[in-house]
C-alpha cells in the first residue's frame, strides 16, 4: 500500500515567485518502504519535508497520508531535524524528551512510559535515561531526538540531514540504525540528504532532485544483495 502521495506540490516563499523552492513535485512512497530523497544544497529538500509534515502550507499540489490529505501537522507522522542541539528541551531529562510529545495525547502514563523504555532501548540509550541533553555528545543527542521519532510511533519518520550535523563513526551507527528501525520495526521512512554515497547507501529508492527549485530528475531503485 502507498504510505505517502505527493502530487503536484510546488512552494514560493511569500507567495513570490522568484522565490520558488519546490517545482511541482509528484511521487509516492510505499509502505514499509526507506526513500531517500538527495539534491545539493538549497535545492528545497527541507521546504518540502516541511510542506509534508504540515509546518508549511505549499503554495500549491496535495499530500496525502495512507489516502488522506494532510492538514496541519498530522499525529502520526514524526520529524527528526539536523540541528539535534534546538530540537530537544535542555531542562528535560533524556526521558523527559522522549515522552514529551506523548504527554499531548490520550495515552495512559503506564503505556507513556513503556514506550519510552522501549524507544530508548531501540537507540540504546537506556542507562542515559536520566541525563539531561547537555551531558550527551552530539551523536547521543541526537540517538534522543530519533527516540522522540519512534515512541510516538509515526506511521511516516521524516529525516531531513539527520547525520550532517555528527561525526563520521556516529554517523555509521545512526544509519545502522535507521536500517534497523526501518527493517524490524516496518517503519516508512523518508530521509533527505545532501550526501549521495548516503542516499545509495541507505536508501531502498532514491530520488533525485535538481538545483533550485527543486523538481525530481530521477527516481532509482536501489537492489540489495539478497540476505
Ligand atoms: P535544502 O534543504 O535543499 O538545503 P531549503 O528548502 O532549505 O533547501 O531551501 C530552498 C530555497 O528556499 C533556498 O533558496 C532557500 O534560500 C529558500 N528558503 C528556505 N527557507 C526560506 C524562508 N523561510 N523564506 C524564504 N526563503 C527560504
Ligand atoms: P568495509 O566493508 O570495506 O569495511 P565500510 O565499513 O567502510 O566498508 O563501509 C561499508 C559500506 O558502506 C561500504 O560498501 C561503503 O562503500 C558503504 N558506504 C558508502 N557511502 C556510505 C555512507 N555515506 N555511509 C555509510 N556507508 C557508506
Amino acid at each position: 500500500p502507498t504510505m505517502l502521495e505527493v502530487r503536484g506540490l510546488s512552494h514560493r516563499y511569500d507567495g513570490r515567485e522568484a522565490h520558488l523552492a519546490v517545482n511541482d513535485l509528484s511521487f509516492t512512497v510505499e509502505a514499509g518502504e526507506l526513500a531517500c530523497i538527495v539534491g545539493p544544497s538549497g535545492c528545497g529538500k527541507s521546504t518540502l519535508l516541511r510542506c509534508i509534515a504540515g509546518l508549511v502550507k505549499a503554495s500549491e499540489g496535495t499530500v496525502r497520508l495512507h489516502g488522506d490529505e494532510v492538514v496541519g501537522v498530522p499525529a502520526d507522522l514524526a520529524v527528526v531535524f539536523q540541528d539535534y542541539s534546538r530540537s530537544l528541551f535542555p531542562w528535560l531529562s533524556v526521558a523527559g524528551n522522549v515522552e514529551f510529545p506523548l504527554k499531548s495525547t490520550k495515552i495512559a502514563r503506564d503505556d507513556r512510559r513503556r514506550r519510552v523504555e522501549e524507544a530508548l532501548e531501540w537507540v540504546g540509550l537506556s542507562g542515559a535515561r536520566r541525563k539531561y541533553p547537555w551531558q550527551l555528545s552530539g551523536g547521543m543527542q541526537q540517538r534522543v531526538s530519533i527516540a522522540r521519532a519512534l515512541a510516538s510511533r509515526p506511521a511516516l519518520l521524516l529525516m531531513d540531514e539527520p547525520f550532517a550535523s555528527v561525526d563520521a563513526q556516529t554517523r555509521f551507527e545512526l544509519e545502522d540504525l535507521t536500517r534497523r528501525v526501518q527493517r524490524e520495526h516496518g517503519s516508512t521512512v523518508l530521509l533527505v540528504t545532501h550526501d549521495i554515497d548516503e542516499s545509495v547507501y541507505l536508501g531502498d529508492r532514491v530520488l533525485v532532485l535538481s538545483k533550485s527549485p527543486a523538481s525530481i530528475v530521477a527516481d532509482l531503485p536501489v537492489s540489495l544483495p539478497a540476505e
